[in-house]
């Protein structure tokens, strides 16, 4: 069952060489995708073949190892982890694991009308929902597929299905929707949400544009906001890498997620897990250690799997450097788990 607070003081911890405590696991689901953002994926691009993708049980498996190692908050994201046959079991069979504090999800909120309650009923406090525009023909070229009013209905779904935050994320690109960033934050302001900006990263090889033309720095957005809102700085967190602002007269926070301008890898405390079963040990970096390979040699060797998760922290990297000009990582988002 999820906790409210982990009260078991035997729970073992994972620490990586740099003293950074581990207890958030990033769980991609898929890498597929009923969208197409120009920034995450290029427009044609191959998917995984079955066999090669953890199937739920091998997930919930290597989660389960992952809580009696610690963790203590799982995020669900993709691809679309909605697009995944399946993701309201796993959501069940996660939202069951001892020791778990936090079951929460990334997505684009387009099959939200259908799976919202079940999510919420399975186990699933927050969500975050990815809505970089309030311009139909805008959201359309940005998705290259997508229809805003889905994504509209996604979010109001989520709203009347009562999770206890809803929080809008925004990618920004100067030149294609920097011009939108006060009416993304009154829009959430408006509905009582939570909105965080997020700064485009280079991963994986795009056509649609050059990420050099279109990075776009927190900094840059917080000054034009501040314009409309009265921002006040907050120690909040929620467990991950934004930083927040409180909106003065309502209960709305703005959050900034600075990934290019302002490195925040000294308070890691998050491993990815793709698909693929390939353990990522740093958003920025190719460190990882296949636990598809020891689930699929070794299946039900627990200690096993748990060693070689120890094992695969014990070389976490220290930190990224991103260059927006160069793609030092080839994959792409969607193949990452963003
Ligand atoms: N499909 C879901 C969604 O869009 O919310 C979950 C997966 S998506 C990869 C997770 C988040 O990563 C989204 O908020 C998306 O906007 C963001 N993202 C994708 N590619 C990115 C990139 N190159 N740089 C920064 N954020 C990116
Ligand atoms: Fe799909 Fe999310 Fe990537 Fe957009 S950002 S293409 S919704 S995985």
């Amino acid at each position: 069952m999820i906790q409210d607070h982990n009260d078991n003081l035997d729970t073992p911890v994972l620490t990586d060489p740099f003293g950074r405590n581990i207890n958030y696991l990033r769980l991609s689901v898929t890498d597929r995708c009923n969208l197409r953002c120009t920034y995450c994926m290029a427009e044609d691009m191959t998917f995984l073949p079955r066999q090669q993708i953890l199937s739920l049980e091998e997930m919930t498996t290597i989660a389960t190892a992952f809580t009696e190692l610690g963790t203590t908050k799982i995020r669900l994201t993709g691809g679309e982890p909605l697009a995944r046959q399946g993701i309201v079991t796993l959501v069940e069979n996660l939202g069951q694991l001892p020791g778990l504090r936090e079951l929460v999800m990334t997505t684009n909120g387009l099959l939200l009308p259908q799976y919202a309650r079940a999510l919420k009923d399975g186990g699933i406090r927050r969500l975050n929902i990815s809505i970089d525009t309030l311009k139909a023909d805008r959201y359309r070229s940005m998705t290259r597929v997508g229809e805003l009013h889905q994504a509209l209905a996604g979010i109001e779904a989520a709203q009347n299905a009562g999770f206890d935050n809803i929080k809008l994320n925004a990618v920004v690109l100067a030149g294609v929707n920097d011009d939108e960033v006060v009416q993304l934050a009154r829009f959430a302001v408006d509905q009582g949400m939570d909105l965080s900006y997020i700064e485009e990263m280079p991963l994986g090889d795009i056509d649609s544009h050059k990420r050099v033309e279109t990075q776009v720095f927190s900094e840059r957005i917080r000054e034009t906001l501040s314009e409309h809102f009265d921002l006040i700085a907050s120690t909040e967190t929620t467990g991950g890498p934004a930083r927040y602002h409180r909106v003065e007269g309502t209960g709305s926070k703005i959050g900034f997620i600075s990934p290019m301008s302002n490195n925040f890898c000294a308070s890691c405390n998050r491993v990815r897990l793709t698909v693929e079963g390939k353990l990522l040990l740093c958003l920025g970096n190719d460190h990882a250690k296949d636990l598809k390979a020891l689930v699929r040699r070794y299946p039900g060797e627990m200690e096993r799997l748990k060693d070689g998760i120890r094992e695969a922290i014990g070389r976490k990297p220290e930190m990224h450097h991103f260059d927006p000009d160069r793609v030092d990582i080839v994959r792409f988002m969607n193949a990452t788990g963003g």
